[in-house]
């Protein structure tokens, strides 16, 4: 058997071809929408606490445009490489469509490893991004955000980096801020919120009773974390598993969310959680619970794994967590898929919210701000629903098929093709 396609940018393509055959687009609208549609690479050298100046790379991907100003997340991790950051900018311009909020997709990320960094240290290295990546910034073209390892503390940085370069403040250019910045009400727990309203419309459509239903969650993050409360908040659910990068817990009575996140807190992990059994990140995939929650990096669900999993429904909250291949296996064995960029569109969404705030210079209530997420994220669910029901493809398939419409749309009444 040919080895399993693992890199994120190869994954996102040829999720696109595979629509794009479906929706016999024009062949230059397909190529276009293949590759980004500028990119910036830069080297940024860091004043380090020792005195020592270290160099870091890093990248700004603006994938496509046409309906909006590029936005998406910022990700400071270890292994980042172009090929993520240009597979999840491809997804964040679907992601924005489906959700249909103006916007295009794009996404950064910087190789580093935050976990040994000092506050300054990090200071110093988002300010220097900010100072290469600045010049391709703004509200009306491109707006940051956080995601994996990055937080509101780093937006503010960023954010305040951009005003010194453009000599007034200029909130917009960048959400996730902390709230006395601009921040939005209901940010933080976006993303999560925005899933769970995902899974509630799903369990509706499947006939499954969310009061009581088990989730395992792996990852254990701003996703994660929120994921654990809010679903039995929202919709009732029993959470038996959770995981972050040092490994996961298991008890099939339920776990307290709020406990296991103050368990984190004091010892850095979820792991010997008292009363649960510690497992593996490959074990907790496997467990037999009606949902499943990938909430960290990519390619968790593979082929090697698909045929394993037994949840009923897979909620995407982390970005690429299934593989082509695993997609298909997944399909045939009825596992319903809430896909990526469907299913965490809640953080986008609300950072969507947070610019037109910033834009009115006047803040909605937190109330406000779940009532149109819920619209929002119902609508699309809806929507994509509907397209998996007439083209009779997968949620993947049919959350592309919609997404790429709308950006096809558009790239055709600007002249671009
Ligand atoms: P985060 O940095 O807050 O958390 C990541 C978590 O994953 C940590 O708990 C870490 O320990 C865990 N982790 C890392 N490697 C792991 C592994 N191999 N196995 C299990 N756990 C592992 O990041 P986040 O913001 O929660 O993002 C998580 C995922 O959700 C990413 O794919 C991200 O792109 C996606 N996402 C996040 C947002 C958001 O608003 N935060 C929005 C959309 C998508």
């Amino acid at each position: 058997m040919a080895k399993e396609e693992l890199n994120p940018f190869a994954i996102a393509q040829k999720q696109l071809d595979t629509a794009a055959e479906i929706m016999q687009l024009e062949p230059a609208v397909h190529e276009l929408l293949r590759w980004p549609v500028r990119e910036l690479h830069v080297t940024l050298p860091v004043k380090m606490d020792d005195g020592s100046t270290e160099i870091f790379h890093g990248f700004r991907v603006q994938y496509n445009d046409s309906r909006g100003p590029t936005k998406g997340g910022l990700r400071f991790h270890p292994h980042e490489t172009i090929d993520t950051v240009r597979a999840l900018a491809a997804w964040m311009t679907w992601k924005t469509a489906v959700m249909d909020i103006p916007l295009g997709g794009g996404k950064g990320g910087i190789i580093c490893n935050p976990k040994v960094m000092s506050p300054g240290e990090l200071e110093r290295l988002s300010r220097a991004y900010i100072r290469q990546v600045g010049r391709i910034l703004g509200e009306d073209m491109d707006i940051p955000a956080p995601d994996v390892y990055t937080t509101p503390q780093i937006m503010a940085w960023m954010m305040d980096e951009y005003a010194f370069m453009r000599g007034h403040n200029v909130p917009g250019v960048i959400t996730g801020k902390p709230l006395p910045l601009g921040g939005s009400a209901g940010r933080g727990d976006a993303t999560a919120r925005g899933g769970m309203y995902c899974i509630r419309e799903a369990a509706k459509l499947l006939g499954i009773n969310t009061q009581g239903a088990t989730m395992a969650i792996q990852g254990f993050g701003n996703a994660g974390q929120y994921a654990a409360t809010l679903a039995e908040e929202l919709l009732g659910i029993k959470i038996v598993a959770m995981s972050d990068s040092q490994g996961g817990i298991y008890n099939p009575k339920g776990l307290d969310g709020a406990a296991v996140i103050a368990h984190k807190q004091n010892t850095g992990s979820v792991i010997n959680f008292p009363g649960a059994d510690n497992v593996t990140n490959a074990e907790l995939l496997e467990l037999d619970v009606d949902i499943l929650t990938p909430a960290a990096l990519e390619n968790q669900i593979t082929g090697e794994n698909a045929s394993r999993i037994k949840a009923k429904i897979v909620a995407e909250l982390a970005n690429g967590p299934t593989t082509v291949e695993a997609d298909k296996i997944l399909y045939e064995n009825g596992s319903y898929v809430l896909p990526d960029f469907l299913c965490n569109a809640g953080g986008v969404t609300v950072s969507y919210f947070e610019q037109v705030q910033n834009a009115y210079g006047y803040y909605w209530k937190e109330s406000q701000v779940h009532e149109l997420l819920d619209e929002k994220m119902t609508a699309a669910f809806h929507s994509v629903a509907q397209a998996a029901e007439k083209y009779k493809v997968d949620n993947r398939m049919a959350a592309y098929i919609v997404a790429v419409g709308r950006v096809a749309e558009a790239c055709k009444l600007r002249g671009w093709v």
